[in-house]
């Protein structure tokens, strides 16, 4: 059985962004740019898949700038055995993306398809949900656990009463959250393999997908500054002060 990973290039998780000063977006010139944290999660858990001798062929896939072959790259030496890589400079959005997997859905014929929870870019958690929708496939988000055996995949998720078990018919869509498990490092040597690993690149075009985008951002600002806290003297100050000034209590 195939898997496929989707994973974004994105801002790394220890840049402090930076909005541009005309407030288009976010500036990401000469920024560290990273694999998007639970897209790491979702390769090493397909890797574990692969190593319990579920999964046979691992496919990574990134979609956006010619620099996402670094990501693949990155995915390969994790552990996937190829990468496939959509090319466009045209700004991405979570429909868009979908839309692109699914074309290589219907190309590849994966069992599992994994994706991160979400970007922690645009934040949108809607790629993986959009992809189950056009194509007609079960879907499990915020996985916590996955066990695969008999053509289904027993997926505990992690919802805000707790956690919750489903069972789904495969092939899927699985999109992975924080706990499901902790990514390997990428040692030297499969960076070095990594490298000589396939890598096929496509156009959107390539595909049949129209990638054009459908929502207009108008704007981009900084969140507002927070004022300087306060130290208070004691218990009775703090209770007056969240009474009579900020009005929290009663
Ligand atoms: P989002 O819906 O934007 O929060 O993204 C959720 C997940 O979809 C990410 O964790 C990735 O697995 C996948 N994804 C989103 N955008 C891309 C992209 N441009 N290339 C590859 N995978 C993507």
């Amino acid at each position: 059985m195939k898997a496929l990973v989707a994973v974004k290039r994105v801002v790394d998780y220890n840049v402090k962004v930076r909005v541009k000063s005309d407030n288009t977006g976010v500036d990401t010139a000469n920024v560290k740019m990273s694999m998007n944290p639970f897209d790491e999660i979702a390769i090493e858990e397909a890797v574990r898949l692969k190593e319990k001798g579920i999964v046979t062929e691992i496919i990574a896939v990134s979609c956006g700038v010619t620099q996402c072959t670094e990501t693949l790259r990155t995915a390969m030496a994790i552990g996937a055995d190829r990468a496939i890589l959509v090319e466009t400079s045209e700004e991405l959005q979570p429909l868009a993306v979908a839309k692109l997997l699914k074309a290589l859905v219907d190309k590849e014929q994966p069992g599992l398809v994994f994706l991160g929870k979400q970007a922690i870019d645009d934040d949108c958690n809607q790629t993986g949900q959009m992809l189950a929708a056009l194509g007609d496939l079960p879907q499990a988000t915020f996985a916590s656990k996955v066990e695969v055996a008999d053509g289904k995949a027993s997926v505990t998720r992690e919802v805000d009463g707790g956690l919750e078990t489903i069972s789904i018919t495969l092939p899927a869509v699985i999109t992975v959250d924080l706990r499901l498990n902790e990514p390997r490092y990428v040692t030297l040597p499969n960076i070095m393999k990594a490298k000589k690993k396939q890598l096929d690149i496509f156009k959107p075009e390539d595909l049949g997908v129209d990638v054009t985008s459908r929502i207009k951002t108008l704007k981009v600002s900084e969140p507002p500054k927070r004022s300087a806290g306060i130290k208070v003297a004691d218990v009775a100050t703090l209770v007056e002060k969240l009474k009579n000034e900020a009005k929290v209590i009663a």
